[in-house]
């Protein structure tokens, strides 16, 4: 049997480099892809420091890659060995009923739910998609790797949440936390519509950036309370707010402060079960029960439509998801050193990603 390298979790803190890990051979609708750029992410390194999810347990990490299709099963019908794919965050699988009722977010199928041994993550020399045709996203001439890579988890994130938040033209629009996922969440917006777009940081990094991104003013939660920030600055509440990160800072209260009755407030941030979430505290953020506010946590959209599209806006110039890449690398062997910078060590890191060659 033909062996790969692989990056994977082993324990809690305990990641390691493995020579001996089977290479999958596709079977059926399955696609087995060679990475050329991967990305680490937050949530790899929540995985790492907790431990939270056991079915990844001796499987390569990662699930942020572009490459090319190298092996397809019998049963593969839109994709051939050499095609250059993106590979959203979380695969789908299709077959089951519930997703003909709406619910295809959430019956996920990646090396994070699934048992399957083979199914592994994408800080391996190859990896496996199952149900290939709906799970891999054609990368359309034009776009780089880059601005695949970028999208494949931080864009159908952002995107997902700012989307449900249903602007209108003109309005004005907080993103609580400008890491990765909020950059991406200031250009949705500014794709969306609105005219302000506030982002909420401290890094000076993700300011300059933000600003490229569709950002109109910034504000540094260091300064002061946030809520008094925001509303001093826009002379009262603004009409919607995503919370992209800010888990210790009661991000969910504050936004729910920043507005107006009716308001809507969508979360895509990560919540870890020790984190000090704070849910909406003082009845007065819901104006004493009777707000008309709505808040919805959202995860990322999987399968491949979503992302195409995506791609399709960085084809056609409409956002720049390359703007939130700060550092690459060329070898397989920087993961760890990418994983490290993902992990909040250097404060001028948005985005590392990681060329395998
Ligand atoms: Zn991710």
């Amino acid at each position: 049997m033909s062996t790969m390298r692989g990056y994977i979790f082993e324990d809690i803190n305990k990641p390691a480099w493995r020579d001996d890990i089977p290479i999958p051979v596709p079977e059926r609708d399955e696609i087995v892809i060679k990475p050329v750029i991967v990305a680490p992410c937050t949530s790899d390194v929540h995985i790492l420091e907790t431990g939270a999810l056991p079915t990844l347990k001796g499987k390569p990490m990662g699930h942020e890659a572009a490459g090319l299709v190298h092996a397809i099963g019998p049963d593969v019908k839109l994709f051939k060995p050499g095609d250059k794919v993106a590979i959203p965050a979380t695969a789908v699988d299709w077959c089951v009923p519930a997703v003909q009722n709406g619910y295809d977010k959430y019956i996920q199928l990646s090396p994070y739910s699934s048992p399957d041994p083979r199914l592994g993550g994408c800080f391996a020399e190859y990896m496996l998609v199952q149900q290939g045709d709906l799970n891999c996203a054609v990368i359309p001439d034009g776009v780089t790797w880059e601005q695949a890579v970028a999208c494949t988890d931080m864009a159908t994130t952002a995107f997902e949440g700012v989307e449900w938040l249903d602007l209108r033209f003109g309005q004005t629009v907080v993103v609580y936390g400008i890491g990765a996922v909020g950059q991406m969440a200031l250009a949705a917006a500014a794709l969306k519509g609105a005219a302000r777009i506030i982002g909420i940081g401290s890094r000076p990094i993700t300011f300059e950036v933000g600003a490229k991104m569709g950002g109109t003013d910034f504000i540094d939660y260091r300064n002061g309370d946030v809520v008094a920030q925001v509303l001093e600055l826009n002379g009262g509440p603004v009409d919607a707010v995503i919370t992209c990160g800010g888990g210790d800072i009661s991000a969910m209260t504050d936004a729910l402060r920043m507005v107006p009755n009716g308001g809507r407030v969508a979360n895509v941030a990560f919540y870890a079960a020790d984190s000090q979430w704070s849910v909406p505290t003082g009845a007065d953020s819901w104006w004493w029960g009777l707000a008309d506010k709505t808040v919805r946590g959202l995860t990322t959209r999987g399968g491949r439509g979503f992302l195409e599209r995506l791609l399709l806006l960085a084809k056609y110039g409409r956002f720049h998801p390359e703007y939130i890449v700060t550092h690459t690398y060329h070898g397989m062997d920087h993961i760890p050193e990418a994983l490290d910078k993902m992990g909040g060590h250097d404060r001028t890191a948005i985005k590392p990603v990681v060329f395998f060659d």
